[in-house]
């Protein structure tokens, strides 16, 4: 007998898990064995009790124990290899046919003990049958079966090289480790909290005596998870809360001049939103706060609103967009509310020359720009300010965690004393509740309620291919009102080069279909400057035909645009599609939007359907977050690396609250986790910020 494994053991020491095998484990994160101790099983097997063969019925999954009284073995013309058996346990016997492609397995032995697995068919003779039944070669009677037979069965997630058996026999030989595990969570909170013990509960996760067993062992790895990371969150809060922000108190006719210079009348939903900035912006806190809101719910007002305050109390202010083509527009929109006051409004572009960007950096650093706008080139090392004291981010989805990091460090550097800005954050991707709790669970919230006056709803279809010549229709008559369209094609990422054929073909398509009209084309791969001209003629109405793929997706507004058309429907999620459908029904016109689904079938009308049936986002994304999970939703989606392993949310949401109280108990009393006793979660909380660090990057990669 060799020496006792331990948690920290390479997964590589185990029998049977080398080079390819071992390499599979890395790709699902596991590399020791603690790792795969908790490697959560995706469902739960009863293997408790084998049934009697004379009692086997069709259409069950039994499981059979019995001796083989004859079996064979042959390769068939085609190539393949059947290995036949018979086996009986003294009730009947069964019979069972496993396929192989390419080698031919050896017969089993006459008289062995087997355990079979799997689903029961009866034959047309009436005899029952199993399929490829999972198979086991039992030992001697009187010697404990292996993980697989005799009890409740784990079935782990699997990936490529690696079979549910075979992680499940991987995860029986690890589990002598179980025991040694360290338990991260202190004695007291578990306690508290009803959880089990860890070692017990790693054990239990993988083979429990009854189901209720293995779910309290879930439950629990679950808390460990959400607890982590609700320490982050409640750190990064405590620690918030000891700095310095300028206290930014608008005066009332501040107040009055920002209400004189909008076009209209703030909405319920909007004046709510700015109630609560104004008062964190005079607070000595800095604010964090995310700006929720549906498309098209007119949070650019709002933001304007927080930005021109700020102005107005001598303070700079930077408003951070996600593209080029929405700063551009932003601009647009601040200049013409701006028109003829005393604001500088500066713009900055990762594609301006050296002279101009040098003297634009010297206006903000000598205090002379007031708004800076500009994509993530604003949070430039070089960019320094006077006096920062706001920070708007727009569509902040788009951004990543490293991104906000910088961004909150940015006021360090400014002014005399270490102050931070203040940071409100907008996202037109309404986020449910669930998620926002658990991904910006460390901000504060408002919610632009409610629809802006005068808007009809858009309507929305779904249509097949075959309906293009309505679909046409349909165009030609809103263009012939002098109203402009978008059409909207995929961008489809193969082998790294951008697949722009559709998009190029769909545009000399339309060109044709519409000759007295103009067609532009706008897509990822333009030069910045080629983008932006192409939006701003749209814009201008230059362009009556937006061609486009998703670069269109956030926050470009033209009210004269009254019609979108997007082709390939079933490929875009539901809550990007609910955002491509914003573009349109912003005016006083309405709008349509028509999803052309080429699928030939599949699940996607349905999925569709939820669309034509709601217009609601926050509705959209919860059903979205149903369909496709978290990462997916946020478009940050994790190269086969989930949020999170144990916990699942929405359906988990229990648990995160429990997890959130301990973590504020756990935080107040030791706000650096410097207890021994919170030795294994400050741990924890290090690795989990590492792992979120290297998920920015890799979503900051594929966003390029
Ligand atoms: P989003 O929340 O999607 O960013 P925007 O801020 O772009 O929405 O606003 C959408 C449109 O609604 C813009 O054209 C804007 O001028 C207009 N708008 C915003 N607030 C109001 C309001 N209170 N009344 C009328 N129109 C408004
Ligand atoms: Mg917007």
């Amino acid at each position: 007998m060799s020496s006792p494994r331990t948690p920290d053991d390479d997964v590589g020491t185990l029998p049977g898990i080398r080079a390819a095998r071992r390499t599979a484990f890395e790709k699902m994160g596991v590399e020791t064995l603690a790792d795969l101790l908790r490697l959560a099983p995706r469902r739960y097997e009863d293997r408790r009790h084998p049934c009697p063969i004379e009692d086997l019925e069709s259409e069950t999954t039994v499981l059979v124990i019995g001796r083989v009284e004859a079996s064979k073995a042959f390769r068939t013309r085609g190539g393949v290899s059947i290995l036949e058996a018979t086996v009986t346990d003294g009730t009947g016997s069964v019979h069972a046919r496993w396929f192989y492609r390419g080698f031919c397995p050896r017969p089993l032995e006459k008289d062995r003990r087997v355990a079979l697995y799997g689903a029961v068919k009866k034959s047309r003779t009436g005899r029952a049958e199993l399929q490829a039944p999972e198979l086991e070669r039992l030992p001697a009677d009187d010697e404990e079966p292996g993980p697989g037979v005799g009890r409740i069965v784990p079935v782990h997630p699997r990936t490529t090289g690696l079979s549910a058996t075979l992680v499940r026999k991987a995860v029986w030989d690890a589990l002598e480790a179980a025991a040694a595990v360290p338990d991260p969570i202190p004695a007291a909170t578990r306690a508290q909290a009803d959880l089990p013990a860890l070692g017990d509960a790693l054990r239990d996760l993988h083979f429990p005596d009854d189901l209720e067993a293995a779910e309290r062992a879930r439950v629990r790895l679950a808390f460990d998870e959400l607890l982590v990371h609700e320490l982050l969150l409640a750190r990064r809060r405590t620690a918030r809360q000891t700095q310095r922000a300028p206290t930014i108190a608008f005066a009332p006719r501040v107040h009055e001049r920002i209400r004189a210079r909008l076009p209209f009348t703030l909405t319920a939903g909007q004046e709510e939103a700015i109630g609560e900035i104004v008062a964190d912006l005079e607070r000595p806190a800095p604010m964090y706060r995310l700006l929720q809101g549906d498309v098209g719910s007119g949070k650019t007002a709002v933001a304007a609103y927080a930005l021109l305050g700020a102005v107005a109390e001598g303070w700079q202010t930077v408003f951070m967009a996600p593209t080029d083509v929405l700063a551009r527009q932003h601009q647009d929109t601040l200049e013409t509310l701006l028109a003829g006051s005393r604001v500088r409004v500066e713009r900055l572009s990762g594609r301006m020359r050296a002279a101009p960007r040098r003297e634009a950096l010297a206006r903000i650093a000598a205090g002379e720009a007031d708004i800076v706008i500009g994509t993530h080139a604003v949070l430039g090392e070089e960019v320094l300010f006077r006096s920062l004291g706001l920070v708007v981010v727009d569509e902040q989805h788009k951004f990543g965690v490293r991104q906000r990091r910088t961004l909150l460090a940015k006021g360090e550097g400014s002014g005399l004393e270490a102050r931070r800005p203040h940071c409100l954050v907008m996202t037109a991707t309404p986020i449910p509740r669930t998620l926002a709790l658990t991904v910006w669970g460390d901000m504060d919230v408002s919610v632009v309620r409610g629809t802006i006056p005068g808007r009809t709803p858009v309507e929305t279809l779904v249509v097949t291919p075959s309906e293009g010549r309505t679909v046409m229709e349909r165009v030609k008559a809103e263009l012939a009102a002098g109203h402009q369209a978008y059409v909207i094609y995929p961008l489809v990422e193969e082998s790294g080069k951008l697949d722009l054929k559709d998009a190029h073909a769909g545009r000399d398509r339309w060109t044709k279909a519409l000759p007295d009209h103009q067609v532009g084309l706008l897509h990822g791969r333009l030069a910045r400057d080629a983008k932006e001209e192409v939006m701003q003629a749209f814009r201008e109405g230059a362009l009556d035909v937006l061609v486009a793929t998703v670069v269109v997706e956030v926050g470009v507004d033209v009210p004269n645009a009254t019609v979108l058309v997007v082709e390939h429907a079933e490929r875009f999620g539901l809550s990007q599609l609910h955002q491509l459908r914003g573009r349109v029904g912003r005016g006083a016109a309405g709008g349509l939007c028509v999803l052309v689904d080429r699928s030939k079938g599949d699940d996607t009308p349905a999925r569709l359907d939820v669309l034509a049936g709601d217009t609601d986002g926050f509705v959209i994304a919860e059903e979205d977050l149903k369909l496709r999970g978290v990462g997916d939703v946020f478009g940050t989606r994790q190269h086969g690396r989930p949020a999170f392993r144990a916990a699942s949310l929405p359906r988990d949401l229990p648990i995160l609250t429990r997890a959130r109280a301990a973590a504020r108990a756990i935080v107040a009393a030791d706000p650096g986790l410097a207890a021994p006793a919170h030795g294994g979660l400050a741990r924890a909380v290090t690795a989990r910020l590492r792992h979120l660090d290297a998920q920015d990057r890799d979503a900051a990669q594929s966003a390029r």
